[in-house]
């Protein structure tokens, strides 16, 4: 089975203990990403990495945006970046096998 949770990452931690305590293992399936506008310079470089166009130029003002909701976090943007403006964080968690069948 595959879970997706969100929330903070005290509240993920506390879902997964829950789904542990009650006998269900869980595994990292991928992670989020952090995208630091503040450190961006908007060069660019991240956007060919970015498939599903997550990250994009504006034509107008050629600045760089990051659209959380388009991105599947394969993390090809993070080593792109030359200037660590972007970086994995938290987790998604995949429940992976129920103890009790
Ligand atoms: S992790 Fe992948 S999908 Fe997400 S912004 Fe980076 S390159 Fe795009
Ligand atoms: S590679 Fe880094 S600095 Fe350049 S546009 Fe992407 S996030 Fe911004």
């Amino acid at each position: 089975m595959f879970l997706i949770v969100s929330g903070a990452e005290e509240q993920i931690e506390r879902a997964v203990a829950y789904l542990e305590g009650v006998g269900v293992r869980t595994t990292a399936a991928a992670k989020n990403l952090a995208w630091d506008e503040g450190k961006c310079v908007h060069c660019g470089a991240c956007v060919g990495q970015c498939l599903p166009k997550a990250l994009s130029v504006d034509e107008k003002t050629r600045r760089v945006s990051y659209d959380e909701g388009q991105c599947i976090a394969c993390e090809l943007c993070v080593g792109a970046c030359p200037f660590g403006a972007i970086e994995t964080v938290g987790k998604h968690f995949a429940v992976k096998e129920a103890a009790n069948g």
